[in-house]
């Protein structure tokens, strides 16, 4: 099992910290806060929902854009109920629960202190909490043995609330991927290999959701699905995406350091895989994954074609053979990437004036990607060329301009925030034509007459994606 050879430690921003500047910055709020909260569902915020909608167009990207054998998808949330009878999610997507006889809060047993490093099987035996005499982490109250909980949420269709109408929200994208495996498959023409790339709502009744967005009930999927011929094609595919990924997320600028692969055990396999590898992220609060590369076999179109009498072979008009293709997916979320960019930016400088809190984004993921600041607002020409630049900028991309504080504090705000370049008009501007240029990471400052300015940032962007 391919390991990190040291622990980098925890990371460097506490979670705590990330909450904070997140809620007061304006990236993340807790949902119906006015009404005391919602239990795993999150807000975006201004910069928030620029952040995610930057890090979802990076992996598209990577996954649709850059690539001529991936084409995109974006299915329903709502799907035939039989759809998760037959992927195996009504029998089988459960967690081990359960419940403290006296404060009836409710755990997941594989979470509980005390049952670390216990297998799989080790955690279905129906005796382990009076075996290793576990008591509730709150109260110090008994526990009940555990039950399977099915993280699924249902709702019902139409106007009659009856068991006939019973639906699912669903707790992935990928069968959306798998029922419309023939209908892309046709209308694209593509030959196997090839992938269906989706991004989109999932939710899961998680009976120990926390650490702010990691866990969510209702949260965001990246999900590829690759299809390709069965037996060893599949695994070299799986040999291909695992590296692939991990590149993935230190091309946007995640420490490599804090990155590692953890295999799943033969008796931790989900009932569909027939070998699953993580993507780890050392978060605040320990090594925990951040996506998942599984090789499905020919379980779901093998399962889908049974289930619905529908033909999902393909045919390989090379080979001249019929065969169900298998599936090597490429599992993500949007949410916890986001996280993971947002933690992994954080860093704290001691400079002679203080502590300067900087995000180090990339400018792909930078919620805006360029702050006009005039250095003398009472100066109406000032202004003036400040909006003017802003609006030739936000043409082409995110920019702000703010006036709201001394030039020292606005850099400062927008070091916080993450922005990697600010522009400054000042008096001499008015005469020469030419603004200062301020780079976040390196505090260093250029001239640049402003009709290059968008030049500027366009090419230092593109340099920061090749490199
Ligand atoms: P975990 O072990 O953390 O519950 P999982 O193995 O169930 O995750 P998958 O079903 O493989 O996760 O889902 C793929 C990706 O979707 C995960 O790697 C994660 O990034 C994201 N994801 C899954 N569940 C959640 C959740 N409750 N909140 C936020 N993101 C999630």
């Amino acid at each position: 099992m391919p390991v990190a050879e040291t622990d980098p430690g925890p990371s460097v921003a506490k979670l705590e910290t990330i909450v904070s500047l997140a809620k007061r910055r304006g990236f993340v709020y807790p949902s119906s806060e006015i009404y005391g909260g919602i239990n795993a569902v999150w807000d975006y915020g201004p910069l928030g929902v620029e952040l995610k909608n930057n890090v979802k167009r990076a992996w598209w990207r990577s996954m649709v854009q850059e690539r001529d054998d991936i084409v995109g998808l974006d299915a329903g949330i709502l799907m035939h109920p039989q759809v998760w009878v037959t992927s195996g999610h009504v029998g089988s997507f459960s967690d081990p629960l359960v419940e403290c006889d006296t404060c009836h809060r409710r755990f997941r047993l594989d979470e509980l202190p005390g049952v670390e490093g216990l297998s799989a099987t080790e955690l279905q035996d129906e005796g382990i909490v009076e075996r290793l005499g576990l008591v509730c982490p709150v109260d110090q109250g008994p526990l009940s043995a555990p039950r399977r909980f099915n993280l699924m949420f249902k709702t019902h269709m139409g106007p009659v609330e009856d068991e006939g109408a019973v639906i699912y929200l669903r707790p992935e994208t990928a069968q959306g991927s798998y029922v419309n495996f023939k209908n892309v498959q046709m209308s694209s023409r593509k030959k196997v290999p090839f992938g269906i790339a989706q991004i989109g709502k999932s939710f899961r009744n998680e009976i120990s959701p926390g650490n702010f967005v990691f866990r969510m009930r209702e949260f965001e999927q990246m999900e590829m699905q690759y299809f390709v011929r069965p037996g060893e094609a599949a695994t070299q595919a799986f040999d291909e995406w695992l590296p692939a990924r991990r590149a993935w997320y230190e091309r946007y600028g995640v420490t490599p350091e804090r990155l590692r692969f953890r295999e799943h055990a033969p008796d931790e396999l989900a009932h569909y895989a027939k070998k699953a590898i993580d993507v780890e992220y050392r978060f605040p609060f320990g090594w925990k994954e951040l996506e998942g590369v599984h090789n499905r076999g020919d379980f779901d179109l093998g399962s889908h074609a049974g289930a619905s009498g529908e033909n999902l072979e393909y045919f390989d008009p090379v080979a001249e053979e019929h065969f169900i293709p298998w599936v090597v997916e490429a599992a993500a979320g949007a949410d916890r990437a986001a996280f993971t960019f947002l933690i992994d930016a954080y860093h704290e400088e001691q400079l002679e004036k203080g502590t300067r809190v900087v995000l180090r984004l990339h400018p792909d993921i930078a919620p805006y990607k360029v702050a006009v600041l005039p250095l003398l607002k009472k100066r109406p020409e000032i202004v003036e060329l400040c909006h003017t630049i802003k609006g030739d900028l936000q043409k082409d991309m995110m920019a702000v301009y703010d006036d709201t504080a001394a030039i020292g504090k606005l850099y400062r705000r927008q070091d916080e925030i993450g922005t990697p370049w600010c522009v400054t008009v000042d008096v001499d501007s008015l005469e020469d034509g030419a603004v200062t240029v301020r780079d976040r990471d390196s505090m260093t400052q250029e001239r640049v007459p402003v009709e290059n300015v968008k030049r500027l940032l366009m090419d230092r962007m593109a340099a920061a994606r090749e490199a």
